[in-house]
């Protein structure tokens, strides 16, 4: 399985989707950066989760709040203090472990979110849990260590200027929801919904993309009446099922995965793990919560301010509750990066690297290719023309088969062969990257044929 994750990462360098951070200087751990395949892509899954979750919903709004916030959010909420991971160093080889995680590899059953080091120690001792490394049971204490990262706001540097690049885009939706209620008179039940980075400083090895420091969220917080709350949680999660199915993703490489009692946190009336089968197993792609009346009566108690909604028809007077679907656009872009890749037999004996993406996320929808550089002007004139209405590649050098076996593997859904008779008939060709088909058709008609296959 981790040489399919290498071949994936292999991939995803040489073909310009994913480069590693600050590669010249040997990379910063677990930062990645996007390359030109690689941001097409990205920014088509935030608009594919906007045009969804904001656009075509008649409940949702958006909105794009800042980083950095008042440190009180982070009081209110839980993160300062609370958000940390409990690390544990093995005393014979000294490979560092999150002990949470040790735990729950021992028994997928126990979950040590919540517990004092002390508890995290004495289970690990117990049940004489060995180092994964060395298969000794030799550890140091528990030791906390804080997922926030810290900067200092203004000239003065006291403990008062410290700041906190936000681990999640969450609270500046709450710390909204007033104004947002207020200003687009919108009528319980409502959502938020924002894309933007978030920064944790995640100590556990990445998985590739799968765990950065530096990654981009989108959540939708959806705000409704007490009682009411199940029922949208159930709805949401349908629908972000619906969601990645749209998207192509392979049901069997899917699973919803609901929480025992015992696992939810002590808010949370209901949370459900969607989980993708990555390379490396399974892991978690979108969380989605049933999140009660927690986050909007925190900010309410640190910030004296009513974040009461008053029912217009009934009159009464509540603190909604909140259903969050929270999921990771680098983690939805590792999903779909590993269940579109495919090395495929061909008839005559050759394999051929093929990224069978959704039209709708593939980084180019079509690419113009001369037949020879004697099309070129014409072949130039036909990607101008693509170009005013989608990302287009354009490529004139080698071989005709080798340049659609690029195409390919990069996921391009529709080549256009400008040939020796294109100039007498204003048609062109145009191959299908799944079934390698070719279909000839009048040039005024690419935009109108394209457009009808690039649409979700
Ligand atoms: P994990 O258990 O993997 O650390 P989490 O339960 O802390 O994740 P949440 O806080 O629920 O994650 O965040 C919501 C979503 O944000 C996750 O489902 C995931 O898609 C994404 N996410 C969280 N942390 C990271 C990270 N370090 N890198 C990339 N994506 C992340």
């Amino acid at each position: 399985a981790n040489k399919d994750m290498d071949k994936l990462v292999n991939h995803a360098k040489t073909s310009g989707f994913v480069y590693q951070g600050s590669e010249i200087y040997d990379g910063l751990a677990n930062t990645w950066d996007y390359g030109p395949l690689g941001v097409e892509m990205k920014n088509n899954i935030k608009q594919l989760w906007w045009k969804r979750f904001i656009q075509e919903s008649p409940y949702n709004v958006g909105l794009d709040s800042a980083i950095f916030m008042n440190p009180k959010v982070w009081e209110a909420s839980g993160h300062v203090g609370g958000f940390s991971d409990p690390l544990i160093d093995c005393k014979e080889c000294k490979t560092r472990h999150r002990a949470d995680k040790l735990i729950e590899d021992h028994d997928p059953n126990v979950h040590s979110e919540g517990w004092t080091s002390e508890e995290t120690v004495k289970y690990i001792e117990d049940h004489q849990i060995v180092c994964p490394k060395c298969g000794k049971s030799n550890f140091t204490d528990v030791r906390q260590f804080k997922l926030m990262f810290e900067t200092k706001m203004g000239v003065v540097e006291d403990a008062k200027s410290t700041v906190y690049l936000r681990p999640e885009t969450a609270q500046g939706i709450f710390v909204n929801f007033k104004n947002i209620q207020r200003t687009t008179r919108k009528k319980v039940p409502f959502g938020i919904g924002q894309i933007g980075k978030a920064f944790r400083n995640e100590i556990t090895p990445g998985n590739f993309i799968f765990r950065m420091r530096e990654f981009e969220q989108m959540e939708l917080e959806f705000f409704c009446k007490p009682d009411t709350d199940l029922e949208w949680f159930e709805y949401w999660k349908e629908y972000c099922k619906q969601f990645l199915k749209d998207l192509g993703l392979k049901e069997e490489n899917l699973r919803f995965r609901d929480h025992e009692k015992e696992e939810l946190s002590f808010y949370s009336k209901g949370t459900c793990d969607v989980e993708y089968n990555f390379p490396f197993g399974w892991g978690e792609l979108w969380g989605i919560a049933d999140r009660t009346d927690y986050d909007l009566t925190q900010h309410q108690n640190h910030s004296r301010k009513s974040l009461e909604y008053l029912d217009p028809t009934t009159n009464e007077k509540y603190i909604p509750y909140v259903i969050e679907p929270s999921v990771g656009a680098d983690r939805l872009f590792l999903s779909v990066l590993c269940d579109s890749y495919e090395e495929e037999l061909l008839e005559d004996g050759e394999t051929r690297i093929v990224m069978k993406l959704h039209p709708a996320l593939a980084p180019y929808k079509v690419a113009v290719l001369p037949l020879t550089k004697k099309q070129s002007e014409k072949a130039t004139e036909i990607y101008s023309m693509l170009a005013k209405h989608f990302s287009c590649e354009y490529d004139v050098a080698g071989q005709i088969g080798k340049r659609y076996r690029r195409q390919d593997a990069i996921g391009t859904p529709y080549c256009i062969t400008v040939d020796f008779d294109t100039i007498e008939d204003n048609a062109v060709t145009v191959r299908d990257r799944d079934t390698m088909e070719q279909v000839r058709l009048p040039i005024d008609e690419l935009v109108n044929y394209l457009n009808k296959k690039v649409t979700f």
